[in-house]
């Protein structure tokens, strides 16, 4: 009984986060202004290190997420100089919720409508439109890390990246990949990690096919052979396809 009262009671407040959340997403992929994206850090091992690191960050470090879909936007003939305007954030305490891994159906469905209700009460910096909860572990104590999301339906994602300058690039490539999900970008790789083709591929047409020397955004990763795909180490290495430029609303 209590807990339909409490579910009862979850869903009417995420029909008014709906109604709040419509507007953005509707206005999100206009791309007529410049979009907001707040990354707002936290600390997500509770280790020093990632503590450190944290506290350490200045907007100027996500300067290349700006830069790169400045520079993706223009291929598309997005008129804007900065497409996306990356703002930093004060630091969470209080973590998301996390899923547990082997969660059923209706179990993720829960989940996103908690994580929903979680990211909507935390305020970004004054005019952000979209909230990257970015979460910072040391390498060290967690050499792999969970699986990020980037949800389209309350404009949000939370991002799980290394406490380590020597990862940055990396780091960017993958608060990149989630914001595009936010606005509706779908992924572009199998479940053994490989893009595919030809959408996840930055040159398809290739002659030889491999090695590539660049990733899709979304397929995630640089094909090397039809086997093996590596890991980019900034988004210099990254480009945004056509597939996934329509799905954001930068082409047809
Ligand atoms: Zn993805």
């Amino acid at each position: 009984m209590w807990r339909k009262f409490r579910i009862a009671v979850l869903l009417l407040i995420l029909l008014i986060v709906a109604a709040n959340t419509w507007f953005d997403r509707l206005y999100s992929t206009d791309w007529s202004n410049p979009l907001s994206v707040a990354i707002v850090p936290a600390n997500g091992d509770g280790s020093a290190t990632a503590e450190r690191y944290v506290r350490q960050l200045t907007a100027d470090a996500f300067q290349p997420i700006e830069t790169f879909f400045a520079e993706e936007g223009m291929e598309y003939g997005i008129a804007l100089d900065r497409p996306v305007r990356v703002l930093l954030g004060s630091q969470v305490r209080d973590l998301p919720p996390m899923i547990e891994p082997g969660t059923g159906r209706l179990g993720i469905m829960l989940w996103s409508l908690r994580a929903r209700y979680w990211a909507w009460r935390i305020d970004g910096p004054p005019g952000t439109e979209v909230k990257l909860f970015v979460l910072y572990h040391d390498p060290r104590q967690t050499p792999a890390l969970q699986h990020s999301v980037g949800m389209q339906k309350g404009l949000f994602g939370i991002v799980h990246v290394f406490a380590d300058r020597t990862m940055a690039g990396s780091n960017d490539t993958v608060i990149a990949h989630e914001l595009l999900h936010t606005l509706g970008a779908t992924d572009k790789y199998g479940p053994d990690n490989l893009p595919r083709l030809p959408d996840g591929y930055a040159e398809p047409d290739l002659q030889p096919l491999y090695p590539q020397s660049f990733a899709e955004l979304m397929g995630g990763r640089i094909p090397v052979s039809a086997r093996q795909a590596e890991i980019p180490e900034s988004l210099d290495q990254v480009v945004i396809g056509p597939t996934t430029a329509a799905e954001i609303g930068w082409a047809q």
